[in-house]
């Protein structure tokens, strides 16, 4: 298995709830299946994955990628896992001649609606933001929660609603930031303004507290830093979410989240993919299983044009809000542009 480091700028840092982002640092990885190569990233998340230095020590300790697969050696290296796990399904794909995406599913969708980004932002701002990606084709909107008392989001959550009108989806990621009794009061106020769903309105421990919003309040709740302290079986068990916000990276590459997808299925639970702000290796490989899931949720795909380069070129674009799949073999990208 050939490992490459890499580092990527983000155009401006990115304030999260575990500390600023500044940069992205990974690693590509290639490994050749019966005599077609295929490419793999991993991208550390602090919260999300181990550690960089982790990872690459995963990496390295690789001697058989598919038996490293089989074996579940990587399970406490969730980004390492996913670099060889994808790697293992784009050489394997190459080699059908056949699309990732179509490797996972029967009939995957040729296009995806992607939700734009809307951050925290006095009211006036959220609106222009809110306003702008819909003049840019989005139909889908998630708007930044939790960072300000909750008579102004639900403020700015209003505003945003009488702009755009009633055809565009606005989702609202709270990114754990309420407590129950907050959560309740915020989805009350709400409940007229038809969202797609609240994220995370409680920290991520709290799925009995979730389980609870859910049965009291007509508006969707959904879950994302949950999945990364507790098995998303867990979080179907405890009746905590109508939707899933599964990150491949996270949870250790694409098979994985297809594993979560049929279980959710069961559970009458819709799931939604989103990138850890990727190079375009890992976010092809979001792309492509989000493609092979059913449903016609919009994901959260579009954050290449976060990061100030990138190491390759990007065949999957955002246009008018969609990104299309890319129908040649595999994850659709050259491994000899990533690897060069
Ligand atoms: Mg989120």
């Amino acid at each position: 298995m050939r490992i490459r480091n890499f580092a990527l700028d983000l155009r401006q840092p990115l304030t999260t709830a575990t500390g600023d982002i500044e940069r992205r640092e990974g690693f590509l990885v290639a490994v050749d299946v019966d005599g077609h190569t295929g490419i793999g990233e991993a991208t550390p998340l602090p919260g999300w994955t181990e550690s960089l230095d982790d990872c690459r020590a995963a990496l390295d300790g690789v001697d058989h990628p598919k038996t490293a697969i089989e074996t579940d050696a990587l399970a406490d290296t969730p980004a390492a896992r996913h670099a060889v796990s994808l790697a293992l399904a784009d050489a394997r794909a190459r080699r059908d001649d056949t699309p990732l995406a179509a490797s996972f599913a029967s009939n995957p969708h040729t296009s995806l609606p992607v939700n734009s980004t809307v951050g925290d932002a006095p009211v006036e701002q959220t609106v222009e933001a809110a306003e702008n990606a819909v003049s840019a084709g989005f139909d889908c909107l998630k708007l930044k929660v939790g960072a300000r008392d909750t008579g102004a989001d639900i403020t700015r959550l209003r505003a945003v609603r009488e702009a755009v009108g009633d055809d565009v989806s606005i989702r609202a990621d709270a990114n754990g930031a309420w407590d129950r009794w907050t959560a309740d009061r915020v989805l009350a106020a709400i409940s007229d303004l038809d969202l797609e769903y609240v994220e995370q309105p409680l920290p991520a421990e709290e799925l009995a507290g979730h389980a609870v919003l859910r049965r009291r309040h007509d508006t969707p709740i959904a879950l994302d830093e949950s999945l990364a302290s507790v098995p998303p079986v867990r979080a179907l068990a405890s009746n905590a979410a109508d939707v899933l916000v599964c990150k491949p990276m996270a949870l250790g590459g694409p098979d994985r989240v297809l594993d979560v997808a049929s279980r959710a299925r069961n559970a009458g639970v819709d799931i939604v993919v989103t990138t850890t702000i990727d190079a375009v290796v890992a976010r092809l490989g979001a792309l492509h299983v989000a493609a092979a899931l059913p449903g016609e949720r919009a994901h959260g795909l579009a954050t290449a044009s976060l990061l100030d380069s990138d190491v390759a070129a990007d065949p999957a674009p955002v246009r008018d809000g969609k990104m299309s799949v890319p129908e040649s073999p595999g994850l659709g990208i050259d491994p000899d542009a990533v690897l060069d």
